[in-house]
């Protein structure tokens, strides 16, 4: 690479730097970057240092195995993280690591990231993990990730924040933006009182769309066959023994399960054509079934007659 491209990504990540500092993504030094230069050469972040203040100097290079080799100031602890994302994901060139307000309080409260909700996630994102909580900085915590990072670029680590990856800076960076927006609407959707979610075959019609963008999404891979798409998740099934629940974003499908006493798994659903009629407005406010019937208990109903009697409580203490 030449010094001039060089001197070109180190302001790219400087401005990186600022967005991420002045969305509120990284308090006071909080956060990292990384950009794989060459095969064992990593430009990153120095530590205790703001991000919204960096200049192009200020930055490090590192090898794969995070010693470092040049920069006036030492390189930011959590870059074992990075290496350990971008060892393993060698279609990626770079990482960014901060606390995003709204989507670390997902990582707080282990609160998987639902599906089904905004088609933009879909296809910008596809699946999101959390991964279990590790103290920063050792290699025991950049280890966390590697069950995830084969299958997805946005992970949130438990109790701290998020990790994402991508082909460039502004990449890694907009799924950032993308994770944190979404959480932030979510949690404002909640407070009306009422998430909606459209169903598997419109899922199945979103991540149809990444190949012709150029967007790869394990899932296609594996032939769409894991056909709950809004219920189900890659990483509920096969990931060990940290399996965080859905308690807050809970999709009819999972309710539709619980009430059932156990999991959906094969349901004919990848193709979508064969549920016509039962399409996404089957999954609005009624419950339904893999198969199409009508399942489980009306929740909205349930809701309603519970509401119903608290304030005819309330009406009738007040008289
Ligand atoms: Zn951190």
């Amino acid at each position: 690479m030449s010094a001039m491209n060089e001197w070109k990504l180190r302001e790219m990540m400087c401005e990186i730097g600022r967005r991420i500092y002045d969305k509120g993504f990284a308090a006071a030094n909080d956060g990292n970057i990384s950009y794989r230069l060459s095969e064992d050469r990593v430009l990153c972040t120095p530590t205790r240092v703001s991000k919204g203040f960096m200049k192009p100097d200020d930055l490090c290079i590192i090898d794969m195995e995070g010693k470092q080799i040049s920069g006036k100031r030492k390189r930011s602890s959590e870059m074992l993280l990075h290496l350990a994302a971008l060892k393993a994901r060698p279609d990626m060139r770079s990482c960014v690591h901060c606390h995003p307000p709204h989507a670390t309080a997902f990582a707080v409260a282990k609160e998987p990231i639902p599906k089904c909700v905004l088609p933009e996630i879909e296809v910008f994102l596809g699946e999101v993990a959390i991964s279990p909580y590790e103290t920063p900085g050792g290699q025991k915590f950049a280890d966390t990730i590697l069950p995830y990072v084969k299958d997805t670029e946005t992970i949130l680590l438990a109790n701290h924040g998020t990790i994402t990856l991508g082909v460039d800076l502004e990449d890694a960076y907009f799924k950032t933006e993308i994770i944190d927006a979404y959480c932030r609407i979510l949690l404002l959707a909640k407070q009306l009182g009422r998430v909606n979610y459209y169903g598997d075959d419109k899922a199945a019609e979103l991540i149809k769309l990444k190949p012709g963008l150029g967007i790869p999404d394990a899932r296609l891979t594996r032939g769409l066959e894991n056909c709950d798409l809004c219920g189900n998740s890659l990483f509920r099934e096969g990931y060990g023994s940290f399996s965080p629940e859905p308690k807050v974003f809970l999709h009819p499908k999972l309710i539709d399960q619980a009430a059932q006493g156990g999991e959906t798994s094969a349901c004919g659903c990848s193709t979508g054509e064969d549920r016509a009629g039962n399409g996404s407005s089957a999954h609005g406010r009624t419950s339904s079934n893999g198969n199409g019937a009508p399942a489980g208990p009306n929740v909205d109903a349930l809701v309603q007659s519970i509401t119903d009697q608290v304030m005819s409580a309330l009406n009738g203490s007040a008289k």
